[in-house]
């Protein structure tokens, strides 16, 4: 099915096996807010030996060198997953390599595709998530470093990262007040821990796992003007380029959950026996499977065919863009109908933190929220379309 060649069923079969080592581990996750260090350690060994890590990045740096669609048949079976656990199958920022600094290579971006080292991204603020552009978050120059102020929310793996991506806006060293200031937005990497970088707080979220997301204080934090990445005023480029990634990322990761659910409630129905039959008898509950399997269907096709399209016309941004928001529209909101129907279909079971459909019930929610909402895509969406017609899009 899908004419997968055999390269890409080789990598979709070594990904498949990986998660399927995982997943006995997921209800000890749940329960123990995520696994020992040292057993996720033996979980990113597995994947790097399994070639399902940094995917993403090209060979001779030493990642994967994966087609777009190998990465998603590869992410999408990391989605079957709950609790995060296959997030060890990582994907290092595949935007840097092209601004990278020889020396930014070499302390940081190496060492990451070889597994040694991991990143965090610090972006969002209080007054800014959908609204990148009204972050105030400030870095100034001073000599041969940069000063870098402000406070990021929902820091997601500050905990297990050793750096971080900063986004921030230009001031001059008198402007010294963190404040909208319409400057240029600047990246920078920030290695954690540093002096004058410190946690607020780690709130509770609604999932169980062992990434946080707390808040993080950047206060007078000083790093080399190397650490500078790309050029002035191009901060919010790279960022828009990861943006894309991921959206088709969350998309893959959406669909291998929906395949699990699938499994999972048909498996349940076939043998549940209520009224004398199995459940999968009853008409309503039967009507519950067969929406689900068939929005997985569509999905899947939005999603492959998304990542080939990418691989036959790289140079094509403003058709990917739009593509990858609407893989990751539909997708992240058909894992949440079918997240709503397995717990139904699970009954009482269901609502039990143990069952796979309880817990993909509460992370899939997340989906829909981050690397831009729901209501964000379809401003993305609906703005191509108005301009450039709907033959460009689909
Ligand atoms: C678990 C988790 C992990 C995260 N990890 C990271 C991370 O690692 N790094 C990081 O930088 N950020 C991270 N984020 C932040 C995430 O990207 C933002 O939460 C998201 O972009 C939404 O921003 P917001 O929460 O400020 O909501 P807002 O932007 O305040 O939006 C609130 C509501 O208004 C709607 N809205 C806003 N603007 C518009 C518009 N123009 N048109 C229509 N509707 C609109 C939104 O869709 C939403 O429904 C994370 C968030 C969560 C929950």
């Amino acid at each position: 099915m899908y004419g997968l060649s055999a390269a890409d069923e080789d990598i979709q079969a070594r990904a498949r096996a990986f998660a399927d080592e995982l997943i006995p581990f997921e209800v000890e996750a749940e329960l123990a807010g995520g696994l020992p260090d040292d057993v996720t350690a033996v979980h990113k060994k597995r994947a790097l030996e399994l070639g399902v890590f940094a995917t993403n990045l090209p060979r001779e740096l030493g990642g994967g060198g994966c087609t777009t669609l190998q990465q998603v048949l590869v992410q999408e079976q990391v989605g079957r997953v709950t609790n995060a656990l296959g997030w060890v199958a990582a994907t290092p920022p595949s935007w840097f390599p092209p601004v990278a600094t020889q020396d930014q290579l070499a302390r940081y971006l190496l060492p990451t595709i070889r597994g040694e080292r991991e990143e965090c991204y610090a972006i969002t603020e209080e007054g800014a998530g959908s609204d990148v552009d009204a972050i105030e978050a400030t870095a100034y120059p001073d000599g041969d470093a940069w000063v870098l102020n402000g406070v990021k929310w929902h820091v997601t793996s500050f905990n297990t990262a050793d750096y971080c991506f900063f986004q921030a806006k230009k001031i001059n060293h008198s402007e010294r007040v963190v404040g909208p200031t319409g400057g240029d937005h600047l990246l920078f990497l920030v290695d954690l821990p540093s002096p004058g970088v410190s946690v607020v707080r780690t709130p509770a979220y609604a999932h169980t796992i062992s990434h946080h997301h707390p808040i993080v204080a950047f206060e007078d934090v000083r790093v080399p003007a190397a650490n500078l990445v790309g050029a002035e005023g191009d901060g919010m480029l790279y960022s828009r380029e990861w943006f894309r990634f991921e959206r088709l990322m969350v998309a893959a990761r959406c669909t291998g959950a929906a395949e699990r659910l699938c499994a999972e409630m048909s498996s349940f129905a076939g043998g549940r026996v209520a009224g004398g039959v199995p459940i999968a008898a009853h008409g309503l509950v039967a009507g519950m499977l067969a929406d689900s399997v068939t929005e997985l269907f569509a999905a899947r096709s939005l999603l492959y065919e998304t990542a080939r399209a990418i691989d036959r016309d790289p140079a094509d941004v403003k058709t990917a863009h739009a593509q990858c928001s609407m893989a990751k529209l539909y997708c992240s909101e058909m894992a949440g109908r079918v997240a709503d129907r397995a717990v139904q279909v699970f009954g009482g079971r269901g609502y039990m933190r143990e069952n796979v459909a309880e817990r993909f019930f509460r992370e899939l929610r997340v989906e829909r929220i981050w690397e831009g909402t729901s209501e964000i895509q379809r401003m993305i969406i609906a703005r191509q379309l108005t301009s450039r017609g709907v033959s460009a899009l689909a």
